[in-house]
């Protein structure tokens, strides 16, 4: 009697036992499929909501990682995602032209370039020289704008999924720290002459690098990552070389025979999405270092 009564209660708790944990996981796979979807247009939205999402289901991405609007396209896949979506966030149209057709007027879209949240900078011609009434499109890789984007991205996913927006804020709170962190380090390797190291690139794409890094832009070999520099603007490079040898930003492998043209010269591959890095802080620092060691 006292045996079977031991056991019929050791074989109650275990059957509690599942059911807790039955129900636990049964809840959790509500919560996810309840969960509203929240999709980012490019790569480095995506690697900054992730930074925001960490331990709660992660946005969807729209365009694939080096699909940076001025290239790639929108599949019907991607038309049913931003469909299915209760918020689909993107940077705008000056950016990512080919999703200006089905955002610009979509009613849960969020364009991040309507908020006057952000440092901006106008674009600048291939002498460098600031191009009145335009703006530089890429944005995040201003420290201090990858912040607010992380802010706003908090905001509009806790709108999304309330029930996580504590996570979200405590995310938010420490991706910032890390952001600052790095700059940190940024600005001690400059050293206390805080001397601005002068580069090209091929494309202007790094402007918004430049102050946390302490880079200064002394022209482009062309206005597209895809159009090959014109002879007068080599020329023009050669004549106003700020330092003998210099470093040029690319973002695909420049042509040996281009490289030739502007010797002594040191090229590093960037791309300017991010997309060779797994985590935004850690992409930011890489790509910093890795281009003052070409300047240096
Ligand atoms: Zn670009």
């Amino acid at each position: 009697m006292n045996l079977s009564f031991s056991y019929s209660l050791r074989l109650i708790i275990i059957i509690q036992r599942l059911l807790i944990t039955g129900l636990v996981a049964l809840g959790c796979l509500t919560l996810s499929a309840q969960a509203a979807t929240v999709s980012v247009s490019n790569y480095p939205l995506f690697l900054l909501s992730q930074a925001v999402t960490q331990g709660a289901p992660s946005a969807e991405q729209i365009l694939d990682p080096s699909e940076v609007g001025h290239h790639g396209s929108i599949s019907p896949g991607d038309i049913k995602t931003i469909q299915d979506s209760t918020f689909v966030v993107w940077f705008g149209a000056s950016l990512e032209h080919n999703l200006a057709t089905s955002l610009d007027k979509a009613p849960n879209a969020i364009s991040l370039y309507a908020f006057d949240a952000f440092n901006r900078h106008p674009l600048r011609d291939v002498k460098g020289q600031p191009i009145k009434g335009t703006l530089d499109p890429h944005i995040w890789l201003d420290p201090e704008n990858a912040k607010a984007i992380t802010r706003a991205l908090a905001v509009i996913h806790s709108h999304a999924n309330p029930q996580y927006k504590s996570l979200y804020q405590a995310n938010t709170k420490k991706f910032a720290q890390r952001m600052d962190e790095a700059v940190a380090a940024q600005s001690k390797l400059g050293g206390k002459a805080r001397k601005a190291q002068p580069y090209w690139a091929y494309h202007d794409s790094y402007q918004y690098l430049e102050r946390a890094t302490q880079l200064q832009f002394a022209g482009s070999l062309s206005v597209d990552e895809d159009l090959a520099p014109k002879a007068s603007q080599l020329r023009w490079l050669n004549e106003h070389r700020p330092s003998k040898t210099m470093c040029i930003v690319t973002q695909s492998e420049p042509a040996k025979g281009l490289l030739a043209k502007l010797q002594p010269v040191k090229s590093t591959l960037q791309s300017e999405d991010m997309s060779a890095s797994k985590d935004f802080v850690s992409g930011w620092q890489m790509m910093a270092q890795q281009i003052r060691q070409c300047i240096s």
